[in-house]
């Protein structure tokens, strides 16, 4: 039979295996940093509604550049982030991994290197090998903070095109203190200089603020956000960047024609008239973070501080044993493969005491 290897791939990518999370059929699923509440009625409506208008002109293509859909993101942004940003300073694509893709095969690509401190977003490093662009790994603490020194001294000897800075950091949750990444900004200038990006992707979850205000004269600085964790839109495939307007109009040279359909701006939109109420539920997620550290720890766990809707938790000496023996209790969560660590996202108060139970069971087992 003829498999993958069998056939002409690229040498980085023989071997390798596709990423994604076991989408698995359980009563708790607590695995991808989703948003546990659906949308609610009223703006389910509004979505069938626009949609219903885009398939009006669905024999036309959309709006290339989908001015409305950046103009009401850059006014979410400016409302939410203290920063004043207009439409040139945003750009949207389908999640916010498109957005990094786009932006890898601008700044990124064959002969050109990328750095993330990790343990980090493992897409980073895999969007880096489909991009052609060669992958450092930075380090970081023991406590899983950015150990500065160590990072400039990184930056300044591989001197790399991009930088990633996860804050809050995903997989440990952990938030990213500005002056760090304003020092590791510097760092990269001098170095090359690069482009630093910030993955922002939970920022909404954090006690701290959005670094947006930082893109102020920093035209090497990209903020990457997404609808799939604050506004409970995982399905909806929609992320932006915020950045100097140079960076917009840098990722149009290789961003396919109509990337993101009519349907999807229509919703976007839709579900941006109702951010107020979905994002009444981050409250209640925070909450229920600070409930799941508080929780875990009154168990005996070791747990790391969490800014984001999700919480790292050990240590265990078989981290994957641990994880299968949590599913057998009906409760899926994810492991990583940070060693000895499994990482929890907040779900509804009834999914988190599920959780809670599985793990306080193990906990005896242990
Ligand atoms: N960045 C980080 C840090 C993430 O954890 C994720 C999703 N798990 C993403 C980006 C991508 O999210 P999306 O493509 O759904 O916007």
């Amino acid at each position: 039979m003829t498999g993958i290897d069998d056939l002409p791939v690229r040498d980085e990518l023989r071997g390798k295996s596709p990423y994604g999370a076991p989408q698995l059929d359980v009563p708790v699923r607590l695995n991808t940093n989703e948003n546990p509440y659906p949308l609610p009625e009223p703006l389910v409506e509004r979505i069938a509604e626009r949609v219903r208008e885009a398939a009006r002109d669905l024999n036309r293509y959309p709006d290339r550049d989908a001015v409305r859909l950046r103009t009401e993101l850059a006014a979410y942004l400016t409302k939410s982030g203290g920063h004043p940003l207009g439409t040139e300073n945003v750009w949207a694509a389908n999640g916010s991994n498109e957005v990094i893709q786009q932006l890898l095969q601008t700044f990124g690509g064959p002969g050109r290197t990328a750095i993330g401190f990790e343990p980090s977003y493992s897409m980073h490093a895999l969007i880096a090998r489909g991009t052609g662009t060669g992958w450092i790994s930075g380090p970081r603490r023991e406590d899983f903070t950015i150990d500065l020194a160590a990072a400039e001294r990184a930056i300044a000897e591989h001197k790399p095109d991009v930088v990633f800075v996860t804050t809050p950091n995903n997989p440990t949750g952990n938030a990213v203190p500005a002056e760090t990444v304003l020092a590791l900004y510097e760092a990269a200038q001098a170095a090359k200089p690069s482009m630093v990006i910030v993955d922002e992707a939970y920022i909404e979850f954090s006690h701290g603020a959005s670094l947006l205000p930082l893109l102020d004269g920093r035209p090497h600085l990209v903020i990457s956000r997404t609808m799939s964790k604050a506004f409970g839109a995982a399905g909806l495939r929609l992320g932006y960047l915020a950045a100097h307007p140079a960076v917009v109009d840098a990722v149009q040279l290789v961003r396919l024609p109509y990337h993101l359909s009519a349907v999807t701006q229509a919703t976007a939109l839709a579900a941006l008239e109702h951010t107020d109420t979905l994002l009444g539920y981050v409250e209640q997620l925070k909450a229920e973070r600070d409930r799941l550290v508080a929780e875990l720890r009154a168990i005996g766990y070791e747990v790391t501080e969490s800014d984001a809707n999700f919480v790292q938790f050990g240590r265990f000496a078989d981290a994957h044993a641990a994880w299968r023996k949590i599913l057998d209790r009906g409760v899926l969560v994810r492991d990583n493969g940070v060693p000895g660590w499994l990482r929890v996202s907040a779900g509804t108060p009834a999914e988190n005491d599920a959780f809670l139970d599985a793990v306080r069971e193990l906990k005896k087992e242990l």
